[in-house]
């Protein structure tokens, strides 16, 4: 597969940049990769990027966006930290890859089995880390629908809390960002929201 032409993603609309993740983890789960031609991909895209969409993801090494969306150089911004929480440099990056290159497409990818999501559950305190944890507090107290062992042992509550990060991520973005929300009210860019499975390799989108 090679690298898409500019006039092609420049031609994308949001909803078929959505559709081309969609396809890519298809693809992937049924191990029906696309011959990526690496080299090809590194002459296509020396002389610049246009990718189509921003994706924050977890740090997670079983969650590569390129991976798991059969994606190949130049076709995504993977973005990435334990627990695809926001912060204002991420905010900046979305706000640049939207704006300034033009990709269609945010998507905030939660992932099952995400320890820095069962570690906020769980209240963990470690250095660095507990400031990052802070930031997914807001899906625990936003869980209402749990109501006995609200921790990180309860895998109900976890995948209740995973979602609802990726909702609460969502809504931060827009609200915290005018460049962003303005794309989107303005039908340039598409936001949503995913939940990877590690067990099966497969995207649930979430609505
Ligand atoms: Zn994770």
């Amino acid at each position: 597969m090679y690298t898409h032409e500019k006039a092609y993603r420049e031609a994308l609309m949001p909803e078929n940049a959505l559709q081309l993740l969609k396809e890519g983890n298809e693809r992937f789960i049924n191990n029906l990769a696309a011959n990526h031609d690496l080299l090809q991909q590194v002459n296509a895209t020396a002389a610049g990027q246009q990718p189509f969409a921003a994706i924050l993801s977890c740090m997670d090494s079983r969650t590569s966006a390129e991976l798991i969306f059969d994606q190949g150089l130049g076709d995504i911004f993977s973005l990435r930290v334990a627990g695809n929480v926001l912060n204002e440099d991420i905010l900046g990056s979305l706000e640049y890859a939207t704006q300034v290159v033009g990709s269609k497409l945010i998507l905030v990818l939660g992932h099952t089995k995400c320890v820095a999501i069962t570690g906020a559950c769980n209240q963990v305190e470690l250095g660095h880390l507990s400031g990052l944890l802070q930031k997914i507090r807001p899906a625990i107290d936003a869980e209402t629908t749990v109501t006995n062992e609200r921790d990180g042992n309860n895998p109900e509550f976890v995948e209740q809390v995973t979602k609802l990060h990726v909702q609460l991520t969502i809504a931060q973005i827009m609200e915290k960002s005018e460049i962003i929300s303005d794309l989107i009210k303005e039908g340039k860019v598409k936001i949503a929201g995913g939940i990877y499975d590690v067990k099966t390799g497969k995207v649930y989108f979430l609505d």
